[in-house]
């Protein structure tokens, strides 16, 4: 088989990071970027211990140029494009939408949602030539049950979910063997989640029929199914990760 190339965006820490050792293991290229030189060179020195050639690159998911940059260099390196995009980089900035100032609904809107659509269409020539590639965008479950304080984190992981059906519709075709899927994970044990109280712990827990949270792993497993040959027949999809705390 080909071997393929796999973007991970946001790959220093959390679940981009469980994402990107994932892919590496299973053999695959794999790159995975921070917006620091030093948050490169972690993952650089992550991805080392595992099979694949990976590499860790510095981007700023705002930020055209630096967009092209990257896949300049990921071409230069492997000969070829990116086959495997997970769109998984994101930021919060919460805030009730009475006190929320206009920069941080831009900001989030920007990182997590018009990235996406800059990254993809970046990548998506190369897939159709080569008649294969897989978009994996990384939403969330509040994209679906919404979340106070949270307008602009849930309005951008409902668009993510949104931008994943219409373009599942308009790459699906039987040649192409292009799939595009989102994954919606819900409490999982990262930085985004390492600042809740005890008291909020509790109250999550309660309300997850497996009572725990989530590891970056467990969400890895998903994106490894999606990303795979196994997954040919599944696009348009999420694909929930949360123990059950919402049901769809
Ligand atoms: P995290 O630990 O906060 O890591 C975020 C990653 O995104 C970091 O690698 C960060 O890079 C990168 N990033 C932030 N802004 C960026 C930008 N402008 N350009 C490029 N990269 C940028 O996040 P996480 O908890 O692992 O979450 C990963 C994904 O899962 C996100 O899409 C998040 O919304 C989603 N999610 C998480 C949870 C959860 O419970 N953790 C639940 C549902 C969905 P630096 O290290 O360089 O800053």
């Amino acid at each position: 088989m080909k071997e393929r190339v796999v973007l991970v965006t946001g790959a220093s820490r959390g679940i981009g990071s469980a994402i990107a050792k994932d892919a590496a293991l299973k053999g695959y290229h794999v790159v995975g970027t921070a917006t620091t030189e030093s948050g490169a060179a972690k993952i650089n020195n992550d991805l080392e211990l595992f099979k694949g050639d990976c590499a860790g690159m510095v981007l700023d998911i705002n930020n055209h140029e630096n967009i092209e940059a990257v896949l300049a260099d990921i071409k230069n390196k492997y000969s070829q494009g990116v086959d495997i995009l997970i769109n998984n980089a994101a930021i919060t900035g919460d805030d009730l939408l009475l006190k929320m100032k206009r920069d941080k609904w831009d900001d989030v809107i920007a990182t997590n949602l018009t990235a996406a659509y800059s990254i993809t269409k970046a990548v998506m020539r190369p897939m159709l030539k080569s008649k294969w590639g897989r978009i994996i965008n990384i939403s969330s479950v509040v994209a679906v049950s919404g979340n106070p304080g949270q307008t602009n984190y849930c309005a951008a992981k409902a668009g993510l979910l949104g931008f994943t059906k219409s373009l599942a519709q308009e790459l699906g075709s039987s040649t192409r063997n292009i799939t595009v899927n989102a994954v919606a994970p819900g409490f999982i044990e990262t930085d985004m989640t390492d600042e809740l109280t005890d008291i909020q712990r509790e109250h999550i827990f309660a309300k997850i029929p497996m009572a725990r949270m989530g590891s970056a792993h467990e969400v890895a497993s998903a994106v490894s199914f999606l990303a795979s040959e196994e997954s040919s027949y599944i696009t348009g999809q999420t694909l929930h990760v949360n123990g059950g705390l919402l049901m769809v």
